[in-house]
């Protein structure tokens, strides 16, 4: 008997929170003035709601309301990020942006298009745990460093990293630093009033609010950053971003943002004892491995990427499309088949990338879901695999590499 479908996928995004949904509705009835109308009540109170939500943001990462600007999500706020700054500080001869080759796409294509307007990409590597390699980062940080770009956790591996000390290279130097932290937010201390990072890229459906929305943060003073337009219009935003404000998805944002800071620190705990339990069932099999750092290290507390020796991903996850929605290591290049880059940064071959899993886990995950999820992962590898002569030569005893 199969019960209904377990959500283990909350990298990839995040059902809304019903307070969310609660906050968000009232801004698609009644109250659906244009925030940037001035003349009369429904803008006020649409406005009012806006700021009220620019509060709530900024206040998770400690940052001031008047410093974020908001946006459609993580991409478009990687985008302004990586090219605002490029653009805003070409006059000054530095041209070069420094990121990791383990960033999100909307980090690493943003680069690569800059490239073609004569700015250097360098991508620094990562060691088998998913860590910048840190003499890499000194090397590459340098007075013609516009930008350095780190995310806070990583979308597969769930790897956080040390924002601080590579904050500090960019500082030493007068680069700008910023940090994707749609992964982790919440759970992964972030605080920009301790630490020295200059931007933050946020979105709302990985953290309970709905897609299409986001924000980017950015540093008013000491020093003051300054980002280039990449959307021209009414001069919204302090004229970063224009566009009439998205006043729903906006209050959701502000919303889930406050729920965040009120309840990340316990949720983290009861994710990661979550985590743990489903990594104990996992790991009673043979020849399983964890991805990422140690489950005690720098990592989001709901993310567990596995690789599963002798089975292939795919019919890994075919066997499994009826009990749990999980995504293999290529999750996030799904249209493509490629083997994950990030697998393949911290040094798995692409067999070995192509047989794993990243399971998810979210505000809604109960342990009676991460035991039926341990059990039936533990019953399709074991089927999958006593159909793989190599595995059957493995339990022969035979020296069998994977
Ligand atoms: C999901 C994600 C993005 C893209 O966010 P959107 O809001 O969907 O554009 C960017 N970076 C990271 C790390 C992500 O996990």
């Amino acid at each position: 008997m199969v019960g209904p479908m377990i959500y283990m996928d909350h990298h990839s995004t995040t059902p809304v929170d019903p307070r969310v949904l609660d906050a968000l509705l009232p801004y698609l009835r009644e109250h659906f003035g244009n925030a940037a109308s001035r003349s009369h009540a429904f803008g006020q109170r649409a406005r009012e709601a806006v700021e009220a939500a620019r509060a709530q943001v900024a206040q998770l990462i400690g940052g001031r309301p008047s410093e974020i600007v908001f946006t459609s999500g993580a991409t478009e706020s990687d985008n302004l990020a990586l090219k605002g700054v490029a653009h805003a500080r070409r006059d000054e001869g530095r041209l070069k942006i420094v990121t990791v080759a383990t960033e999100h796409k909307a980090v690493l294509d943003s680069a690569t298009r800059l490239t073609r307007e004569g700015f250097e990409k360098v991508l620094l590597p990562v060691a088998s745990d998913g860590r910048v390699d840190l003499e890499a980062a000194r090397e590459a940080i340098d007075e013609r460093t516009a930008l350095v770009s780190v995310m806070l956790c990583n979308n597969e591996i769930g790897v956080s990293q040390d924002l601080v000390t590579i904050g500090e290279m960019a500082r030493s130097v007068g680069a700008w630093m910023h940090c994707d932290a749609a992964q982790g937010l919440g759970y992964v201390p972030l605080d920009v009033r301790t630490m020295p990072i200059d931007l933050v890229t946020l979105t709302g459906h990985k953290i309970y609010a709905p897609k299409g929305v986001g924000a980017l943060w950015v540093r008013r003073s000491s020093p003051r950053v300054r980002v280039v337009a990449e959307i021209d219009g009414g001069g919204h935003e302090r004229g970063m971003r224009s566009g009439t404000l998205a006043v729903p998805g906006i209050v959701a944002l502000g919303t889930a943002c406050a729920i965040q800071a009120d309840e990340g620190a316990n949720e983290a705990q009861r994710l990661r004892s979550l985590r743990n339990r489903l990594w104990e069932r996992l790991s009673e099999m043979d020849d399983v491995r964890l991805n990422g750092p140690a489950l005690t290290g720098p990592r989001h507390p709901g993310n567990l990427n596995v690789s599963f020796g002798f089975v292939d991903g795919e019919s890994l996850l075919l066997a499994l499309s009826s009990v749990v929605a999980v995504s293999s290591g290529a999750a996030c290049a799904s249209a493509s088949l490629e083997p994950s880059y990030v697998l393949r940064a911290i040094g798995l071959d692409a067999d070995a990338a192509a047989s794993s899993l990243r399971f998810g886990l979210g505000r809604n995950t109960t342990p009676e879901e991460v035991d039926i999820v341990g059990e039936a992962v533990s019953e399709a590898v074991r089927k999958i695999r006593s159909g793989s002569p190599l595995w059957r030569a493995r339990q022969r005893g035979e020296p069998v590499d994977w």
